[in-house]
């Protein structure tokens, strides 16, 4: 490990969510600032790191993306295991990403650390007009369930960095 990369805590994130709702090119978009259309497989490594300082205290951000192989992901607890937090993302064009938030959320709840924090996002706003899901059917659900809630758009960028911070923040007021 390089010196500058030492840090006094570190902790685990997860993307879940479905298929093809944006996962890999948020990760992206939040790593290397870019968008990628023609991204097909995961990130190279199984997670992306990154370093911040709050109050002269350096934390580790490990944020972890699924291989493409979200119909198998609740057998995988491991992939769960000693997450704080989780991007439970679904797509605003796409309705039976949203109606797949209670089940993501679930296994979230039932396999990651006890009080660990959950931000559900729908991605892909910046695609108005084939919106199905309304921003306040996004904001009640994440309300009702006690979630953190953001769009965002992995090709535009919006809200990419604002998401990631909401959470880090919400993680270090728990852990
Ligand atoms: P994953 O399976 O959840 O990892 O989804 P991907 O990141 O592979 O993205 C699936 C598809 O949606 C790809 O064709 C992306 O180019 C596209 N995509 C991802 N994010 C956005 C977004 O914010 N806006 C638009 N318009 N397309 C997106
Ligand atoms: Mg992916």
């Amino acid at each position: 490990k390089k010196e500058n990369e030492k840090y006094d805590r570190s902790f685990k994130v997860i993307l879940i969510g479905n298929s093809a709702v944006g996962k890999t090119n948020i990760l992206n978009r939040f790593q290397k600032n870019e968008f990628n259309p023609n991204l097909k497989a995961t990130i190279g490594a199984d997670f992306v790191s990154r370093i911040f300082e709050i109050k002269g205290k350096k934390f580790q951000l490990k944020i972890w993306d699924t291989a493409g192989e979200e119909r198998y992901l609740s057998f995988s607890k491991i992939y769960y295991r000693d997450a704080v937090g989780a991007f439970i993302v679904y797509d605003i064009t796409n309705e039976e990403s949203f109606n797949k938030l209670k089940f993501w959320l679930e296994e979230f709840r039932k396999n990651a650390q006890e009080n660990a924090v959950p931000i559900i996002i729908g991605n892909k706003c910046d695609l108005e007009k084939q919106r199905k899901i309304s921003k306040e059917m996004g904001q009640n659900f994440a309300n009702d369930k006690t979630c953190l809630f953001m769009e965002t758009s992995a090709k535009d960028g919006t809200n990419i960095q604002e998401a990631f911070e909401a959470l880090t923040k919400a993680i270090l007021n728990v852990f």
